[in-house]
């Protein structure tokens, strides 16, 4: 379907952060994709990191990656797992962006003499960055969520473009939907409006006037609440929509339907409701529901604590484990507290193993210690980036016998660098967005396991690192039987080992979790499964 009009639909959160506005804003996006909509969304976020590339994980969680090689906001991984549609770097914009391409046009004498202000100049650079989906003419409708909370300073500017776009398009055009939470009272018994209330306020203070609210609550909203915040809140009470805490957020979609979002949302903008076909996504969170086995993954990664770092990773076994009809059961070890001694007793009972990316020293030893457990004893063994490293440095140093091997990142002085900087590397000083990013071709060695997995000679993966498998080293590594099974054929870089003489062992440069989505689970997250579960199977024999 296509409009003359792109349609715009803003997401504010009120009340408090960790709402959950990523998974409604995808929720949503998702049903009007399913109405035959062409939508995207973009997360725009108030802090001054140019992105969130610099951030540590504790901070902001995982790092997502596109195509194009921007590092963005986890968000953005579940609008494409949701929607099935590549993002790229124009769906997620900081502070910092935004102020810097300001201050270069001011540099560059682009006010002619003007005095730069945060209204217009800074407002005005982030409608446009707002709208530069909209004018591509690939999309009808594009949702941009607000990061952080109204009434936080640093999301006053936001909040100001929203109005003015809302004031300059219309209401037919553009509608914000405040997602807000209802807390319930235990002692006495009652769910509450008022932080509600004072939130809708607080947009409105800044000219906004909510057309929709979200209402996230631990119980059912009755109809007087509805009714309540209809009218303390000035909107309709058909727009008050009550999103109850799921057990998946891939529930969240058809909940929203049951609601009517997609109806009032299609309603203001004009544009015509249609049943929507969600028959795959309804086969997916079927299998979701009713696994019929289950299998434990071991998590290995020192981030372990926060639930957020690895997210691409648990969401790709989701996909995998439904379609496999498989319970994935992941459980987290901390490398940092795995040695020689307890690496049995943490891994035996596993049926595979996942050695999660990451960078630096911290926690490296116990990663190479439960590589060389499930090397030596069979168990499925994925390795994603540091993992893949940490998998080359294992074998070079207890099958090659090359004792002192590393990666120059974590001993820069070491006698066997099997895992090197690129020389290209080697000049740049500055960290943000100069790794090795986004979407690199890679060429299948044919017969081999990943070439059989992907039924493909050619690929295309997601890169985010600095180190490479060292080619000096690559022919001692064949030879004693640890395959480069993926290579880049502008480069040469290789991109996959895989060990063929062990029954799952397959470490990969790239970050394919980053492209698994609920329509398309990713392929080696499929057969690594698969690959667990006959292992749990065998060993029950
Ligand atoms: N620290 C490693 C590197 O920079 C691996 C990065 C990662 O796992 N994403 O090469």
């Amino acid at each position: 379907m296509t409009n003359t009009t792109t349609k715009y639909i803003f997401v504010t959160g009120g009340v408090s952060s960790s709402l959950g506005k990523g998974i409604i804003a995808a929720s949503l996006a998702k049903l009007l994709q399913s109405q035959g909509y062409r939508t995207t969304i973009q997360k725009l976020d108030p802090y001054i990191n140019i992105d969130p590339g610099t951030l540590n994980p504790y901070e902001h969680g995982e790092c997502y990656v596109t195509d194009d090689g921007a590092e963005t906001d986890l968000d953005l991984g579940h609008y494409e797992r949701f929607l099935n549609v590549p993002t790229s770097q124009a769906n997620n914009v900081t502070t910092g962006r935004i102020y810097q391409s300001v201050i270069d046009k001011e540099r560059r004498g682009e006010f002619l003499g003007k005095t730069v202000q945060v209204i217009p100049h800074i407002t005005d650079e982030i409608k446009h960055r707002i709208q530069i989906l909209g004018k591509s003419g690939e999309y009808d409708i594009i949702l941009t969520e607000i990061g952080g909370t109204v009434g936080d300073i640093e999301s006053l500017p936001y909040v100001e473009a929203v109005r003015q776009l809302k004031w300059e398009l219309g209401n037919e055009n553009a509608l914000v939907i405040h997602l807000t939470l209802i807390p319930y009272l235990s002692a006495a018994g009652e769910l509450k409006t008022k932080p509600t209330q004072h939130s809708v306020k607080t947009l409105m203070e800044s000219g906004v006037q909510a057309d929709i609210l979200v209402c996230r609550t631990e119980h059912e909203l009755n109809d007087g609440i509805r009714t309540k915040l209809a009218r303390f809140c000035n909107v309709k009470k058909e727009s008050v929509i009550q999103s109850i805490d799921a057990s998946t957020i891939y529930d969240v979609p058809n909940m929203m339907l049951e609601e009517g979002l997609d109806k009032v949302v299609l309603n203001q903008l004009q544009l015509e409701a249609h049943t929507p076909d969600l028959t795959s996504w309804n086969n997916f969170t079927e299998k979701l529901k009713n696994p019929k086995s289950d299998i434990v993954i071991g998590l290995i990664g020192k981030y372990v604590e926060l639930q957020d770092s690895y997210k691409s990773i648990l969401e790709a076994f989701i996909h995998a484990g439904a379609a496999n009809e498989v319970r994935v059961k992941v459980v987290s070890i901390h490398s940092e507290f795995l040695d020689v001694q307890n690496v049995k007793l943490k891994i035996e009972n596993l049926d595979g193993v996942l050695v999660a990316p990451g960078f630096g020293e911290r926690g490296i030893e116990g990663k190479i210690e439960a590589i060389r457990y499930v090397r030596e004893h069979n168990i499925p063994f994925f390795g994603i980036c540091l993992g893949m490293q940490m998998a080359v440095i294992e074998f070079s140093r207890n099958v090659l016998n090359l004792h002192k091997a590393n990666s120059s990142e974590m001993d820069e002085l070491t006698p066997f660098p099997v895992i090197d900087l690129m020389e290209a590397q080697k000049l740049i000083t500055k960290k943000g967005g100069t790794m090795r990013l986004g979407s690199w071709e890679c060429n299948l060695l044919e017969n081999s396991k990943v070439a059989t997995i992907y039924n493909k000679n050619i690929i295309h993966e997601r890169h985010r690192h600095r180190y490479e498998f060292n080619n000096d080293f690559k022919d001692q590594i064949e030879n004693s039987g640890m395959l480069s099974t993926g290579c880049n054929p502008q480069t040469g870089l290789v991109e996959i080992v895989e060990i063929p003489s062990h029954p799952w062992f397959i470490g990969v440069q790239y970050h394919p979790e980053y492209k698994s989505t609920v329509a398309n689970p990713h392929p080696l997250f499929l057969s690594f499964i698969k690959a667990a579960l006959s292992y749990k199977i065998n060993k029950q024999l």
